[in-house]
């Protein structure tokens, strides 16, 4: 374990009873304003939450699929301290990351094409993402499978930020039915800030800051009581108050993900929320549902909306797994979605 890398929860507190409740596997723990109440997990899961309605996602700029745009300094939200300097576009996301992604090429950073999304982070840097969509298979006209990939919500976790970059090149590769949305850096601000903090540029923990139902109540009490006001997990002063948080859900409406992966570390862990049987395994990776936690994606995506997400705790926020690692968590990924969606990955038909 990295100290100061701790992800899901402090690491003296993992063992209480908020991780071991849940850990039972049926129950859902979640402090009301009364004290504490107990539901099973199922029957959260068929609840019909109603999420609330996304602010709108700054933006500056449709996305660019040509060169880069004259005005693409982007402007920093009233609120936040404004970052002077500009912020290339395209292939120069890797200027801006490559010297905090271990394990990544200068070629392979260049090979993942980030663009700009046009939403920018707190401190207004584009949050960039690339899209990787499915083989053209002639005679097929059903969508194909749509899964969201998002890393570095937490940015000192720089190892979950390679790991998505990494597997935009696989993704490429694998000619399956599937349409990939690679988010590997969601947090840049932490990421490049010296040294790299778990939190935005504004110091919410944005994997706290997702609006589930009683957020209101239950994040800022189990941030006072469970956290002891760990500032490393503040969760903001409101549900999706964060341009991050804001634009990851504004994906989760627009492009309907199937199925989410959220990549963090250091637990070296696998977790799971949603609907489905989760993944056993990825590569060395097994399954251990940490819990869930107010704000959290794994809580609102999995439980309350019903998209399966799964989440990948890397072993170690700064040193990669090696290359047959980073190999065998894809196949065994792609496995796991063949075995739920067998049709989305039929091979391609031959002509
Ligand atoms: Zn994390």
């Amino acid at each position: 374990m990295t100290q100061g890398d701790s992800c899901t929860a402090p690491a003296s507190s993992r063992g209480l009873a908020w991780r071991g409740s849940v850990l039972a596997g049926t129950v859902l723990v979640a402090l009301a304003a009364g004290g504490l109440w107990i539901a099973p997990r199922a029957e959260v899961e068929r609840g019909t939450t109603v999420p609330r309605a996304a602010p709108s996602v700054q933006v500056l700029q449709a996305p660019a699929a040509g060169p880069p745009a004259a005005a693409a300094v982007p402007v920093a939200p009233a609120s936040a301290a404004p970052v002077a300097k500009a912020v290339p576009e395209g292939p120069e996301a890797c200027a801006l990351f490559l010297a905090r992604l271990p394990s990544v090429s200068r070629a392979q950073c260049e090979e993942a094409q980030l663009r700009p999304s046009g939403a920018v982070s707190a401190h207004g840097v584009p949050l960039f993402w690339r899209d990787v969509p499915a083989p053209v298979a002639q005679g097929t006209t059903e969508a194909p499978l749509r899964v969201l990939i998002a890393g570095a919500i937490h940015g000192d976790e720089l190892t979950a930020a390679a790991l998505a970059l990494r597997w935009i090149a696989l993704a490429e590769q694998a000619g399956r039915p599937v349409h990939w949305r690679f988010i590997p850096v969601l947090n840049p601000d932490g990421l490049l800030a010296r040294p790299a903090t778990r939190t935005n540029g504004r110091g919410v923990d944005l994997n706290r800051n997702f609006p589930t139902p009683g957020w209101e109540k239950d994040a800022p009490l189990y941030w006072d009581k469970r956290t002891r006001r760990d500032p490393r997990r503040f969760p903001g002063h409101a549900a999706l108050s964060e341009p991050e948080s804001q634009f990851l859900h504004a994906q989760m409406a627009a492009f309907r993900p199937h199925l989410i992966v959220s990549i963090h570390a250091p637990y070296g862990v696998l977790d799971f929320d949603g609907p489905l049987s989760p993944p056993e395994r990825l590569g060395r990776l097994w399954l251990d549902q940490v819990g869930i936690f107010p704000g959290s994606l794994g809580n609102y995506g999995g439980v309350h909306r019903g998209m399966p997400v799964v989440t990948i705790e890397l072993p170690h926020a700064l040193n990669m797994p090696p290359d047959a690692e980073v190999r065998s968590m894809w196949r065994d990924l792609l496995r796991w979605m063949g075995e739920h969606w067998p049709e989305a990955l039929a091979p391609e038909p031959k002509p």
